[in-house]
Parts: C-alpha cells; structure tokens; sequence
C-alpha cells in the first residue's frame, strides 16, 4: 500500500515500534546483519487491516438473535440485554473481539460503545496489545450521563497505551440524538480536543448516518424537525459535518449528501456484511468513490456480521457492488484492499503512523501464510487477499512492533480463558434477563 507497490523476496526493518527499512531482503540483510529475524517465506505481510466500525463488547450477543428487522431487532432483543450489561461484560466481550482482530490480521477498530464504571472496551484492547479508537455512543434520554462518559473516557485513556488508543465521540444517529444535543455534542468535542487531543491524535466523531431509507421520517417523528432532502443535508444543517467525522453505512444518500460528504471531508465507513444481514439497503459505494469521498470499511458488531473477519467485508464489499450494478470493474481488489487499510488509517485520521508498510510509520503488519491450497498457484498476491484468503490464514501480527500473534499463538492474552469468560458472561446475561420476566 506504499509507494513501492508489492516488493517481492521483500523485507521490513523493525526498531522498537517503527519500521525503519522497508527493501529487497538480500539488501537488507547485507545492510542489517546483526538483527534478529523473523522468517517469512512463503507469506505475504501487509499492513494491518483498519477495522473502521465495531461495537466490540456486543460479540457477547454473537449469534443471540438474528434475522430480525433493524427495529425490532434493536427494540426487543439487542437493547433489553445491553441493558443489563455492566462494565465488566463489556471489557470481557471487547478482549473476545479484540483476540478475534488480531487472529484475523485487523490491527487497528473503531468501536462505539458505552463507557461506564468498572470495566471497558479500552481496558480490554489495552490488554490484548490492539490499536483503537474507543468512543461513548450518545443518546438524547441520557446527556449528563453522556458528557460525564465523555469527559472520563477522553482524560483516562485518549493517548495512552504509547498511543495506541484514542478515543472519540459516538452520537448514536440522527433519530437517537436531537438536533440541540447534536450540537452541544460538537462543541464537547472541540473542548475534550483543546484538553487530550492534538492534531496528530485527534478525538474522532463516529456516527451512525442513513443506515435506512426511513431514517429521515425517523427523526421527523422523534423530534419534530424538517428535514428536506437527506441526513447528511440535515446533519450539515446543524454545522456537526467536519473532517474528523466518520460516517457509518451511508445506505440512504442522496445525490446533494455525497456533495457534502466529499465537501466536509467527511469518511464513509462501509459495513457491506451488517446491511445486507439487516436488509438496510446498499450504499452507493462506487458513487461515493466516483465523488472522491474516503471510503473506509467495518465489520459492524458481531451481532449483525456475525464475527469480526474484515478478509470477509474486503470479499463481501468488492462481490456486492459489481453484482448490484452488473459491472465486474467496479471496486477491483486492489482498491478493496486499500479501503481495508490506508483508506481506513485516513478515515480515522492515524494515516501518517499507520495503514501502509513505510519507512517511519508504526510497525502494525499481518503476515499471511500463503501456503495453502486455496492460496495457490500464485499468480497475483492482491487477489487472493481480496478473494481467497480468510482470517484464519493469518500466521503472525504485529502491533506498534511488537509481536502479539505467532504462528497462530497470541502473545498478549490467553485465548482459552477469554473463550471461557465469555461463555460465563453469557450465562450470567441470560439469568439476569430471566430474573427481570419474572421480576
Ligand atoms: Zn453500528
């Protein structure tokens, strides 16, 4: 994804958390003799792919309820539990979404969740060793609530980790969060960027926008505004559209939104997998690219995907738009590939340390085993990326330089004991729903 393009007999210099060499390995060996190396012959290393639309804590739903419309989905299966979720559900089912990214080659998420006392999605990336933004989704019915959520998760933990995580501010969409509140939202953004941001490690705005074709009528009835045209218009309306705004799904635009969204700078985050599975519609993704928008991609949460593989969004978004407009040009692997990593460093504003293998930025590589008989022959490594490999097939990861999967075995947390608190977390829902029915 550098300017090199694809380096064959290739090797990358790593120190500390940097990659200072980027070459043809017998050069570099000549050029570094003295360095500890790690062999990968027969694999290719990319970058690491940028996850750029999570809500990591909810893999503990993985599978709870499916096949339900968005609203009645939310209403009457998903919303009940996360109710009953307290901090230390969420921490334990972010480390099993974050043990999952890694293990599938993804080294930087976006995550939109609640943060509250006693555990959280940051804690867990903290621990597994990932790279994320962690933001506090917003809601109208709980604002003091809200900002004190804000104000905490942006002075505990936006910069840590040797910067590893930021943080941002999630309204949850433009039907949940009123038109007052959207505001104040951005100007609580301004204030938490003055105190922890910087320009080179901002607090992001992540937003759910025209995930349906009914979502202007939703916001109608919630809060009794006009909305003329489409979401994006309304929401440019209130003055919150900027570049460090990353707009999740875009199904629902009109041809005056993606005006705006290429005007604004606004990033699109595409969640083909979470649209089809809801029946949301299909973004105009080659619309938004013709446009010159930035279009990221997202598994969503693993309660509409339903796990958090981007190898399957990469295959999903590239098969999806050339069916839809029966042109097999449109959306070609290598572009894919491209939204799955510098695309997505951009849309999370980290592109000058993360999203292309290069000389200075942060060492986040996946290196993915090509030996395999769906992997061969090999005529052109970008394409089975796009269209043969799976997670699975990712051997080795690096995050920042340092080495949290080898050889399938994660480094930073052990994967049997996450399986099994997840398992117990479950249990532990599911009796607390229990006891609220007969309550
Ligand atoms: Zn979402």
């Amino acid at each position: 994804m550098g300017r090199k393009g694809i380096i064959r007999d290739g090797a990358i210099v790593v120190e500390d958390s940097r990659i200072i060499d980027v070459g043809k390995s017998a050069e570099l060996k000549r050029k570094y003799p003295s360095y500890e190396k790690m062999s990968a012959k027969g694999k290719v290393v990319i970058p690491g792919l940028v996850n750029t639309h999570q809500h990591a804590a909810m893999s503990l739903l993985r599978g709870y309820a499916d096949d339900f419309p968005l609203k009645e989905w939310l209403d009457n299966w998903i919303w009940p539990l996360e109710k009953r979720m307290t901090g230390r559900d969420i921490y334990v089912g972010a480390l099993l979404t974050a043990v999952e990214s890694i293990m599938g080659g993804t080294t930087t998420v976006n995550t939109m969740y609640h943060y509250v006392k006693g555990g959280s999605e940051a804690e867990a990336f903290a621990e597994a060793g990932l790279r994320g933004v962690i933001g506090h989704v917003c809601f109208s019915w709980r604002k003091d609530e809200d900002k004190r959520a804000l104000r905490a998760l942006a002075s505990e933990w936006h910069g840590k980790q040797k910067g590893l995580i930021r943080t941002s501010v999630d309204p949850h969409a433009a039907y949940t969060v009123d038109p007052e509140y959207m505001k104040e939202l951005r100007d609580v953004t301004e204030e938490l960027n003055e105190k922890y941001g910087s320009p080179n490690s901002p607090i992001m705005w992540h937003m759910h926008v025209a995930e349906t074709q009914d979502e202007p009528e939703k916001i109608r009835q919630a809060f009794n505004v006009s909305v003329q045209g489409g979401v994006v218009e309304y929401l440019d309306s209130l003055n919150v559209l900027d570049s460090d705004v990353i707009a999740t799904h875009c199904v629902a635009l009109t041809q005056r939104d993606i005006k705006i969204l290429k005007e604004k700078g606004v990033k699109v985050s595409h969640n083909p997998i979470s649209n089809l599975k809801l029946a949301s519609g299909i973004s105009p993704v080659p619309s938004l690219i013709k446009a010159g928008v930035t279009v990221a991609l997202g598994t969503d949460s693993s309660c509409s995907n339903n796990n958090s593989d981007m190898f399957g969004v990469m295959k999903t978004a590239a098969l999806l738009h050339k069916g839809v407009h029966k042109d097999p040009t449109l959306l070609p692997a290598e572009k894919v590939l491209r939204m799955a990593t510098i695309e997505g460093a951009k849309a999370l504003l980290w592109d000058r340390q993360i999203g292309s293998i290069e000389i200075g930025k942060s060492a986040d590589l996946a290196i993915v085993d090509f030996k395999k008989p769906h992997l061969c022959p090999l005529f052109n490594e970008i394409s089975h990326l796009v269209y043969s490999a799976t997670a699975s097939d990712v051997d080795t990861v690096l995050i920042n330089g340092k080495i949290v999967m080898e050889n399938r075995e994660v480094a930073t947390v052990d994967v049997p004991r996450v399986l099994e608190m997840a398992e117990k977390t479950k249990e532990s829902l599911l009796a607390r729903l229990a006891r609220r029915a007969q309550g």
